[in-house]
């Protein structure tokens, strides 16, 4: 039987090349090959882990973030064809629920993700269900397959769930990530103003070259101070928290303008407590709205497609790294680089 490769972590920074039998599409499956494949910040946490820690997902692929083209469909598929090129949406659910039955796979309380309960997206070949595979429109290369089936659908969702708040055009990103890196230019393609704060010198000039108005936070003069300056005076009023650390928030809360509206979409991989810096008579005085995001449903797939099709959006300039399979130990450590800026794919060079 035919041989393909996939990338296993293997405890404590390090990750193996191994090889697997290409497996053959179930009834209600579809068999794809994988044209790129993302690094995701939670593959980074798991590349960090020990084997110990790896636990129930030792030995399987990593990674959860692919776009490619279907090679084998199973008897009883019918959307989707051989040669079709699609993004893999990476949650499957018991399809029966209620959460389910609204495309919120996430919540479904039998929900498997790639990666996680089975093999994940950094291999050559891999298997979905039909209902998984998203159709990739011509316009979207194959690297913004990788920021669709996670990053970008987790941003497109989150800001959803600002656009219906009163505001004045404005939106402040905090951390630039990948998922804050796509939020701003998703929000700038909305028509909003968009002002990105990071620490990270390398980040801020990676995104200030993608023509994103940013602040480097760890300046001589207060955040909330170099706010005010950049935008007329006035504190945010819409914010998005993509840094998925205690600070992120609790500087959001910090410089919160009465009455805002905060989405807060990292989580890290340990249980998430707030700094010793949140202060919650801020968000009482301040009437504060704070807002958690989880990654998206499969309808908010659809539209996200619709609207980067209609915006000429691509995520294309934000990969900073193509690497091949065979190249995985070095690609897993460019990403776990804390200067690293921009997204790490795999490709088929
Ligand atoms: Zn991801
Ligand atoms: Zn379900």
């Amino acid at each position: 039987m035919a041989k393909m490769k996939g990338i296993v972590p293997v405890g404590d920074c390090k990750v193996q090349v191994r090889e697997f039998e290409i497996p053959e599409p179930k009834d209600d499956e579809v068999l794809v090959e994988v044209k790129c494949s993302g690094i995701c910040g939670s593959d980074v946490n798991t590349f960090r882990m020990s084997w110990e820690q790896i636990n129930e997902r030792q030995n399987l692929v990593v990674s959860h973030e692919a776009g490619g083209v279907v090679q084998k469909v199973g008897k009883n598929v019918e959307n989707i064809s051989v040669g079709d090129r699609v993004c893999i949406y990476h949650y499957l659910g018991c399809g029966k629920c209620k959460y389910c039955l609204e495309g919120k796979y996430g919540w479904c309380e039998d929900k498997e993700a790639y990666g996680w309960h089975f093999n994940g997206s950094a291999r050559e070949y891999l298997i979905a269900k039909a209902v998984n595979c998203c159709p990739l429109p011509e316009e979207l290369p194959f690297e913004d397959a990788a920021f669709m089936a996670c990053s970008a659908g987790t941003a497109y969702a989150s800001l959803k769930k600002l656009d219906s708040f009163a505001a004045d055009g404005y939106l402040t990103v905090m951390g630039l990530g990948p998922i804050g890196m796509v939020c701003s230019l998703m929000a700038a393609a909305k028509g909003w103003n968009v002002l990105a704060c990071d620490l990270s010198e390398t980040r801020v000039k990676f995104a200030e070259g993608l023509g994103i108005h940013v602040i480097q936070s760890n300046g001589d003069s207060p955040l909330s101070e170099q706010i005010k300056d950049a935008m007329d005076g006035r504190l945010p009023i819409r914010i998005m928290d993509t840094t998925g650390h205690p600070s992120g928030l609790a500087d959001a809360v910090e410089i919160a303008e009465n009455g805002a509206h905060i989405v807060t979409i990292g989580k890290g991989r340990r249980k998430y407590l707030m700094s010793d810096r949140f202060d919650i008579s801020e968000v009482v005085v301040k009437e504060l709205v704070i807002q958690g995001s989880w990654v998206f449903t499969l309808p908010e797939y659809y539209e996200m497609m619709e609207f980067m099709v209609e915006h000429k959006l691509s995520f294309n300039n934000l990969v900073t790294g193509r690497y091949s399979f065979d190249e995985a130990q070095e690609a897993f450590e460019a990403v776990a680089d804390m200067n690293n800026a921009g997204k790490t794919v795999f490709i088929k060079k």
